[in-house]
């Protein structure tokens, strides 16, 4: 097991060296875009998911694997002053419009964005239960709370190598579970996203290895349910955005 975990931060070392590799080398050296999407602040220490996400994972997550989603959307619409200045949400949702050669780079990076925008925004919670609202759409759509655990964990654990599982929200504040592969995102079939849990294994690796499931049922432990019912109100609002 601590070799397994000392594995898991020489991984994260490698990471950071392969960080430093792509920044210019010499002035010659066009610089990567450093903008017009910027990596959110966490909002919480890395410690604070610490019930269910050890603080390497949440640090090495946000600051490597969430910023190369940040720097390689920059670098798809570099040039591209269109896409350039679409709202994130926006540039998603409209991900088979955008040109073709530019689509799978704007669907990794830009789902990439999005996703782990609204993954550290619904963290850094005590978990417990929804109340209000969204407690309310859980008993009708998803029958109860300790069921809509049940469905959205088995949905989780469905989740064949990388991807997500999701509740997305309506106007009528309607939820549904859904999954997806990768770093797709409900945006893309014009669904606006409630909540959802990373299944990556590098959400997970370090602490949990191979136990998925383990992750999936403690990941309810830090979910901010204050900030979950305002994503549901905005979702009614219209002004749910990633
Ligand atoms: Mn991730």
């Amino acid at each position: 097991m601590a070799f397994i975990h000392r594995r898991g931060l020489m991984l994260g070392a490698a990471g950071l060296g392969l960080a430093s590799l792509v920044r210019p080398a010499s002035a010659q050296a066009p610089a990567a875009p450093t903008g017009p999407f910027t990596l959110p602040q966490l909002g919480y220490a890395f410690d604070k998911n610490e019930a269910a996400i050890d603080a390497r994972t949440m640090e090495l997550h946000w600051r490597f694997h969430h910023q190369a989603y940040v720097t390689g959307l920059n670098a798809a619409v570099a040039g591209q002053d269109a896409l350039a200045r679409m709202p994130l949400d926006e540039l998603v949702m409209g991900i088979n419009q955008a040109p073709e050669a530019l689509r799978t780079r704007l669907r990794n990076f830009g789902g990439g964005h999005a996703n782990h925008s609204m993954f550290w925004e619904i963290m850094g919670g005590a978990g417990g239960e929804a109340a209000g609202n969204v407690k309310a759409a859980i008993d009708r759509d998803l029958g109860g709370f300790g069921e809509f655990k049940n469905r959205f964990n088995a949905a989780a654990m469905s989740v064949f190598g990388s991807g997500w599982a999701f509740v997305t929200v309506t106007r009528e504040g309607r939820l549904a579970i859904v999954t997806k592969p990768n770093q797709d995102s409900p945006l893309m079939d014009g669904q606006r996203v409630l909540m959802g849990n990373d299944v990556w294994e590098h959400a997970y690796y370090l602490r949990y290895q191979n136990r998925r499931a383990e992750y999936v049922g403690k990941w309810w432990d830090v979910l901010d349910w204050a900030k979950i019912g305002t994503r549901f109100d905005a979702g009614v609002a219209g002004t749910l955005k990633v």
